[in-house]
């Protein structure tokens, strides 16, 4: 069963300054969920929703509730989510089955059902457009191929039409954090990690895109987006030219914030205590999520964000005081030069 999408529905694309120009169809799966109730004898039922779905989520319950038995009841998880690193895990111990929509699995779960919402977006019109920007066969035969999860279903299809007009196409699998070949996550780019010059990422946003070139910096990335219907070589300058200034910034501080994030897949505990272990100054903090309100009342100099990378390169200028990545709190303290400065990649899962 799914459900037709009446008016524009947005993606998750709250740092790219983007919004999706396509509707789209999203297939929730609810057969699915409703024998997952059955087969369980379920009494609740937990929907979690990225943030830019989270309005469909009373429309999917609709439909849930009208086909599940009398007494079975439905919750939404208000909490803000971002990935599937971000489970609502209070609403996991709550409920007898468990929805997380919006995301491939970080890790597998008997008690958790992930349902994807794949794209319905077509992938080859934008990839035609790719080619003025791919070096061709002849000359450049080798190019890596990445996607992100919402467009997963057509990666065959990518592959497939690459390879057609002559390309060598290389693909694998990132790490244990990404479900998928050819899969990356906007803190994940194992999976960019092939023996290719050029790297074509075919997905909406500049978001993830930016993150892979910074991490494969003698790549040239190029940005096919299905969904805004633009072809771009992704520019680091412009971001390594904040993230510079942020480190500068940072070199004055006097005490640390070093925070660590509770959230199920964005603890990174072994770094934040490493740091407070050597810094008399530093100060671990805990919480789920990381916003400039949460900090303002700590009064310390700097922080260092050990959560989500996205968090310290995409919001950091919404922060009062510099924010920063583990490998940017050494370099700010002296430990590694500047010139050093790399993305800040998670790997792994809980
Ligand atoms: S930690 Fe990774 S997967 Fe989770 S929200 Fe951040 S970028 Fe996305």
């Amino acid at each position: 069963m799914s459900q037709e999408s009446t008016d524009r529905t947005e993606g998750d694309l709250r740092n790219t300054g983007m919004a999706l120009k396509h509707d789209r169809t999203w297939d929730y799966e609810i057969e699915r969920i409703l024998q997952a109730v059955s087969e369980r004898n379920a009494s609740t039922v937990g929907l979690q929703f990225p943030e830019g779905l989270k309005r469909r989520g009373p429309r999917v319950a609709d439909d849930l509730r009208a086909e599940l038995p009398d007494g079975v009841r439905v919750l939404i998880s208000g909490q803000p989510c971002y990935g599937a690193c971000d489970l609502d895990t209070e609403m996991m111990r709550r409920t007898d089955v468990f929805v997380h929509f919006g995301h491939s699995p970080m890790k597998e779960s008997e008690k958790i059902i992930y349902v994807p919402l794949f794209s319905n977006v077509e992938v080859t019109p934008i990839m035609e457009k790719s080619l003025a920007e791919l070096k061709p066969p002849e000359e450049e035969p080798a190019v890596g191929l990445v996607t992100t999860a919402q467009h997963m279903n057509k990666f065959d299809e990518m592959r497939a039409w690459l390879e057609e007009r002559g390309y060598e196409v290389h693909v694998r699998r990132g790490d244990e954090r990404l479900t998928h070949e050819g899969q990356v996550l906007g803190c994940n780019y194992a999976s960019a990690d092939v023996d290719a010059d050029q790297v074509l990422y075919v997905g909406g946003g500049k978001f993830h895109p930016l993150g892979l070139a910074m991490e494969h910096p003698d790549k040239t990335v190029i940005i096919a987006d299905p969904v805004n219907n633009v072809v771009t070589i992704a520019d680091t300058e412009q971001f390594m030219k904040q993230r510079y200034a942020t480190v500068h910034k940072a070199m004055d501080a006097e005490e640390w914030g070093v925070i660590y994030c509770t959230k199920i897949g964005q603890g990174r505990w072994e770094i934040a205590e490493e740091i407070v272990e050597n810094n008399d100054s530093a100060y671990l903090l805990t919480m789920d999520e990381v916003t400039p309100d949460r900090l303002t009342n700590f009064g310390l100099d700097a922080y260092v964000n050990t959560g989500c990378p996205r968090i310290t390169t995409d919001d950091g200028p919404q922060f009062k005081q510099p924010m920063v990545t583990p490998q940017e709190y050494r370099i700010a303290i002296g430990e590694e030069p500047l010139e050093d400065l790399a993305f800040d990649t998670f790997h792994g899962t809980w």
